[in-house]
């Protein structure tokens, strides 16, 4: 068997994924970090809420790293879509509609400080090497010509910059959002009282107006269920206000004082929230883009970008450690046909390439669609689900698309495609309802029109669907 020696920078979740992975084949590696598993554990904020689903878990069970099944398994998604947020006071905003899709199999939100913290012992239990202390490009260099090939897993550190952005495969210059996230405490993990019918739910908070907030049941690096919180701001819109937020509370504050505002249907949950540790924040924003995947090093040594430092992706849909996953998987099978030990920069393009065209771009686009307003396919699709209840047993055809629409944030193959044609999203309509796609709209349409009516006369929607 072919034994090759490996260099990874980073110990995030990319760099030891791939790492193990690689282990796993046989190889030797040795991971470069700026971070050991005990700085991960206390010097920082975790990374994103990078919340995993079913076929990104399954890459964790097959490298026997699965440490945390059922600690806080998530079933479904509660999306509240309101088109226009509106600041005149009591009066956020009519919510359109909602969507309970659920997910064919749970997915799972671990602190990535305590992943990385422990997946460092299982890569050195299992023989890999791990060298602490940040590399430069002098000494990347002399990493990459001592090994038969060096990956860069840096997240969006700064050595990143090696790699060129992808012109023509990115479509944004810059980000399009302003980010929060913030992890909390002392808040219900089972929203059943508020309606929300799974054991560990998202809940979505969409306005097409200003931007969205997203909050995830989490599992602490500590041990304790508990949500993470992301709010994604348009810039200038009602939700961009945490410039001024320069300590975790701070940040805590404005969260409270945003859902008072702007989403009071979830203020009571989240009213006596607490943060979860000092470290438990983070402000900035993402560029997201693809970036050219190789990378020559003033010897002429070619070295490769894995993870976010290859391709990073607004948070909007949960899709970027997810995306991190998928082209680790096709890494790890390139490299099991890789018998020639052929690690040139043709391989690592071919690589990249197939990643790409098999998961990578309808992963980015599906997430870039939901940085934009509701394409005509799309807002069929929501009016079509709408009544569905993620209740356990609901079998109605309204349920079927609520869960066939979640389960895309699992495999963006499943129907990015439809979101973009509304001809082809009729068609899906029409295949999953036996042919009733024009009743469901009809039927659809009447009942938000109904809700709407009832909140212009300052009544609740309707018992339906938060009954
Ligand atoms: C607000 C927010 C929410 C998110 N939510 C989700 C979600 O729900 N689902 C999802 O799938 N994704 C989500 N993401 C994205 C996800 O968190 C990231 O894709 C993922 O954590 C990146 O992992 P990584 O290993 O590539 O990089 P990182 O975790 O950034 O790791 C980088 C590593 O490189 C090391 N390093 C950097 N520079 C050097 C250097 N010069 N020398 C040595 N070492 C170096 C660091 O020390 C670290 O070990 C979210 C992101 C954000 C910002």
């Amino acid at each position: 068997m072919l034994m090759s020696k490996v260099a990874i920078i980073g110990s995030g979740v990319s760099g030891l994924t791939l790492g193990i992975g690689l282990i796993e084949q046989g190889h030797d590696v040795s991971i470069f970090t700026g971070l050991s598993g005990k700085d991960w554990m206390t010097k920082v904020p975790p990374t994103g809420t990078a919340c995993r689903f079913a076929g990104s878990l399954d890459l964790e069970n097959e490298l026997g790293i699965n440490h945390w099944d059922g600690t806080t398994p998530i079933n479904g998604v509660h999306l509240t879509f309101s088109p226009k947020y509106s600041s005149k006071p009591g009066k956020p905003g009519r919510q359109l509609l909602d969507l309970m899709g659920r997910f064919s199999r749970p997915a799972l939100a671990i602190d990535v400080r305590l992943q990385s913290y422990r997946w460092e012992k299982d890569f050195e239990e299992r023989g890999g090497k791990t060298v602490i202390g940040n590399v430069d490009l002098e000494g990347l260099d002399k990493i990459a010509q001592e090994h038969d090939i060096t990956f860069v897993a840096a997240g969006k550190a700064e050595i990143g910059k090696l790699f060129d952005v992808d012109e023509e495969r990115s479509i944004y210059a810059k980000p399009q959002r302003k980010l929060a996230l913030i992890t909390i405490k002392n808040v219900d993990m089972d929203r059943s009282k508020d309606g929300i019918h799974f054991t560990h739910g998202i809940k979505f908070n969409f306005y097409g107006s200003d931007g969205e907030q997203f909050s995830v049941p989490y599992w602490h690096k500590d041990g304790y269920q508990c949500w993470s919180l992301v709010f994604e701001a348009k810039e200038g819109s009602a939700i961009d206000k945490f410039d001024n937020a320069k300590t975790g509370s701070e940040v805590l504050d404005v969260a409270k004082s945003v859902f008072k505002e702007m989403y009071p249907w979830d203020y009571n949950w989240i009213k006596n929230a607490e943060l979860t540790d000092e470290k438990g924040w983070l402000k900035g924003a993402v560029h997201p883009c693809y970036k050219k995947p190789v990378a020559k090093l003033p010897s002429g040594t070619a070295v490769m970008a894995v993870g976010d430092t290859a391709n990073t992706l607004d948070p909007i849909g949960g899709q970027g450690a997810n995306n991190n996953y998928r082209q680790i998987k096709v890494l790890l099978s390139e490299f099991k046909n890789n018998t020639a030990g052929d690690y040139s920069e043709a391989w690592m393009n071919a690589t990249f390439d197939k990643y790409f065209n098999e998961i990578g771009y309808n992963t980015n686009r599906f997430n870039n669609t939901l940085l934009e307003p509701l394409t005509k396919a799309g807002q069929r699709m929501l009016i079509s689900q709408y009544g569905s209840t993620g209740k356990e047993g609901d079998d109605s055809i309204q349920q079927m698309i609520a869960d066939a629409f979640v389960e895309n944030f699992d495999n963006p193959n499943n129907i990015t495609d439809t979101f973009h044609d509304d001809a082809k999203a009729k068609a899906w309509i029409n295949k999953q309802s036996g042919g009733r796609a024009g009743a469901i709209d009809l039927s659809g349409k009447l009942a938000i029109a109904k809700g709407q009516l009832r909140q212009v006369f300052g009544m609740p929607r309707s018992a339906h669907p938060l009954a």
